[in-house]
């Protein structure tokens, strides 16, 4: 990794362009990613919002789910927002049978699972070890956890109308375990970099010589 670290956006759907201003507003250089040569000179990819189960079909038909499952499972830092989110979790619950995931991160998510009550929101978000106040959570048609497994750490969470699980902290929005994070909302929909520079900080921590 040079000193400036290059982020790939998968860019296949979804919200590439706004990613790639935050990870260069976060001080890193964005590239976008369409196929597998693309993939490997990047030091971490962004997998953006969309809709999971498309994102699932054009990986296969760019064949790129077996090389970036490959990338993953080596240790590529990797930040997955919304749809994103669900492309790295290990479980998904509401999906379609035949959608696929990462499993990067051992989590459980829930497709769609504010949908019961509100389709789309913005709330607040207290983030772990995030400073300067709240991040303003955009969320659309946005996935929740519903189980961590080992390993990783909540960093964010929301009030769901949910009574019990509101009392237990709210649903969980934000995650981390190693090298990957995900978030339900869109932080690329923000002038607020600060989402995407935890990422890029990640990345430059997780290379070994991250100074060439
Ligand atoms: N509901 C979408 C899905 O299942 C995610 C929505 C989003 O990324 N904004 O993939």
């Amino acid at each position: 990794m040079g000193i400036v670290p290059e982020i790939g956006v998968l860019a296949l759907q979804g919200d590439v362009v706004d990613h790639m201003r935050a990870v260069e507003a976060a001080g890193a250089r964005a590239v976008p990613v369409r196929r597998e040569s693309e993939l490997d000179s990047v030091d971490g990819l962004v997998i953006p919002g969309g809709e999971s189960t498309t994102m699932s079909k054009l990986l296969a038909v760019f064949e790129l789910f077996e090389p970036l499952q490959k990338r993953l499972d080596a240790g590529m830092p990797a930040f997955g927002s919304c749809a994103g989110m669900i492309m790295l979790a290990d479980e998904v619950l509401d999906g379609r049978p035949d959608q696929r995931s990462f499993g990067a991160i051992p989590m459980t998510v829930r497709r769609n699972a504010f949908g019961r009550q509100v389709d789309s929101f913005e709330a607040p978000i207290d983030l772990e070890g995030m400073v300067g106040g709240p991040f303003h959570g955009v969320f659309i048609r946005a996935p929740w956890v519903e189980r961590v497994g080992e390993g990783v750490e909540v960093l964010g969470r929301v009030n769901s109308g949910d009574g019990p699980a509101d009392e237990a902290g709210g649903r969980i929005v934000a995650v981390r375990a190693g090298a990957c994070m995900a978030t339900s909302f869109h932080p690329e929909v923000t002038p607020d970099a600060r989402v995407h520079q935890y990422f890029v900080d990640m990345v430059r921590r997780s290379g070994a010589g991250a100074v060439e």
